[in-house]
């Protein structure tokens, strides 16, 4: 199994992370004996922390559960496929590598101005999802992290009028696959500074908007990191409140109906 693992045995962050993506296991149920589960692995810095970090669970782990990396390439001309494939054997993980026409569909029918993230992630989701039923995978595991979820809740909130973030743990749309979230509880720093620290293989995605898209949740990270200078603790306390919610103090006249039900 994973060379790689062997050498990060003992590191004092790997070591931190593997005990938050532990916690978010236990707090949240999100893998269960027999699970079979295909992790999404882009070549990105999240994506190779998640893998590395299940695998690790799962050598430790009193129960028994199996993994399948699975990479989608949407056709971006020099996604470096070869480099994430190396990787993925050299460390003996099982893995699918999927090749698709995403980008000469969406090209095709994109309307002009219109956001290329929102139909490329759709695809690319849809496509996990047929991998994940492909492989007889029952879960796919996605790499977000603590600071995705708050910045999810504060965009849902500065530009959508809705209080919601993501869920660690939600059936997906095709009424088959459970979506898990491991990393709900590490921290996008933490994931940086370990894989500066592994020599992850990270590569890009080559798409045409890549580093330019999602303005808004970059306006999100700048301005946690400007509160975070009078509040230090301000993203913990954002993750803590998706998880402490009252309902009967919010305005939500479906939540009241349920409360007025349940007295
Ligand atoms: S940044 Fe690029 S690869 Fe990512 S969702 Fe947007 S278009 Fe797709």
């Amino acid at each position: 199994m994973s060379n790689l693992l062997n050498e990060l045995k003992g590191d004092p962050l790997f070591r931190k992370l593997r005990h938050q993506v532990g916690r978010a296991v236990a707090d949240f149920g999100l893998i269960a004996e027999g699970d079979r589960i295909a992790v999404a692995v882009s070549g990105g810095k999240d994506s190779y922390t998640l893998l590395l970090l299940l695998e690790e669970l799962r050598r430790r782990a009193p129960i028994s559960f199996e993994l399948v990396a699975v990479n989608i390439d949407s056709g971006y001309p020099g996604y470096q496929t070869a480099v994430i494939e190396g990787f993925l054997r050299d460390n003996g993980f099982s893995c699918r590598m999927v090749p698709t026409e995403h980008y000469a569909i969406i090209q095709e029918k994109r309307r002009p101005g219109s956001s290329y993230c929102s139909i490329c992630a759709r695809f690319k989701r849809g496509a996990l999802y047929t991998a994940a039923q492909e492989l007889g995978c029952n879960k796919l595991a996605l790499g977000h992290h603590a600071d995705d979820f708050i910045e999810t809740l504060l965009l849902n909130q500065f530009f959508v009028g809705s209080l919601k973030a993501m869920s660690a743990s939600m059936l997906a749309d095709n009424g088959v696959t459970t979506v898990i979230r491991p990393l709900v509880y590490v921290a996008e720093a933490d994931i940086i500074a370990f894989s500066q620290q592994a020599a992850l293989p990270v590569v890009c995605c080559r798409c045409p908007v890549c580093g330019t898209a999602d303005l808004q949740r970059k306006r999100m990270k700048r301005l946690l990191k400007e509160l975070e200078q009078d509040i230090p603790h301000v993203k913990s306390s954002l993750l803590k409140a998706i998880s402490n919610v009252h309902p009967r103090h919010l305005l939500d006249p479906s939540l009241r109906r349920q409360d007025t039900l349940a007295g």
